[in-house]
């Protein structure tokens, strides 16, 4: 469904993604592991359009997309939920959702996803009326986690959404994300740190090292896997 092909990112003169392909198929869950700064969160932004590759191809579909302006990418499907959320802090949790759906026009239907995000994560249903600003760590990537949902993706990208939690939210995070897969057959991408809890929940994985991809394998294998373990599960 979505095909990275060979992809070559720069900022300036620095290189940081060399030769990087990764294709995930329809209803996948496919993770991306690797250390501070190996090219995780770069991936994510050339997919999105931010930082377009200079070299090689993206395909969604079959289609080439790397040239798309990341207003058009959203509308194709592919959304992400950024680093550190970057929720709107001085709008209400129900504003920063209708924020998600801004492409849409199709107003029962975004109410319809409004009411489905809130049943998500019932929390954002107590705090609607709250500023976003105000909202816990936590509650912050729920709102970004559903902020992005109202904009309909087939493909979730996600980057990091354990980042500074505390282990039960994750636990809870994660569980949501596995149950937004199933139920809408949302495809997701995972960029993660947290190598382990990633790996348990995807379907198959890829580490990057410095810019580039140096395996790929389903996720029990990945797991299994004595360098794996050694370098991203500190066993
Ligand atoms: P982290 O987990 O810390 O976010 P990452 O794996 O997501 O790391 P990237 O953020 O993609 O890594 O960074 C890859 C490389 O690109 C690093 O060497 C980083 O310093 C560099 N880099 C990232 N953003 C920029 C930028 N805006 N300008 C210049 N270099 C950048």
């Amino acid at each position: 469904m979505l095909k990275i092909k060979n992809i070559q990112t720069f900022y300036g003169n620095i290189q940081a993604l060399k030769d990087v392909t990764i294709d995930i198929h329809e209803g996948e869950i496919v993770t991306l592991i690797g250390a501070n700064g190996a090219g995780k969160s770069t991936t994510l932004m050339s997919i999105c359009g931010i930082t377009p590759p200079r070299a090689g191809e993206i395909l969604l579909d079959g289609d080439p997309i790397q040239n798309l302006s990341p207003e058009k990418i959203v509308q194709r499907g592919i959304v992400q939920v950024p680093e550190g959320r970057r929720i709107f802090p001085d709008m209400t949790v129900v504003e920063n959702l209708e924020m998600g759906a801004f492409l849409r026009n199709n107003k029962p239907q975004v109410q319809q996803d409004l009411n489905y995000v809130m049943t998500l994560f019932p929390i954002l249903e107590k705090r609607r009326n709250q500023l976003g600003g105000t909202l816990s760590g936590g509650e912050q990537q729920m709102l970004a986690i559903s902020r992005a949902l109202m904009a309909r993706p087939r493909v979730l990208l996600l980057d990091e959404p354990s980042l500074g939690l505390a282990p039960l939210i994750i636990k809870q995070i994660f569980e949501i994300i596995k149950q937004i897969n199933k139920e809408s057959n949302t495809t997701i991408f995972l960029v993660e740190q947290n190598a382990n809890q990633a790996l348990k929940l995807a379907d198959r994985g890829y580490v990057m090292e410095n810019g580039r991809i140096t395996l790929v394998d389903s996720a029990d294998s990945l797991l299994a896997n004595d360098d794996v373990r050694k370098a991203y599960l500190g066993i």
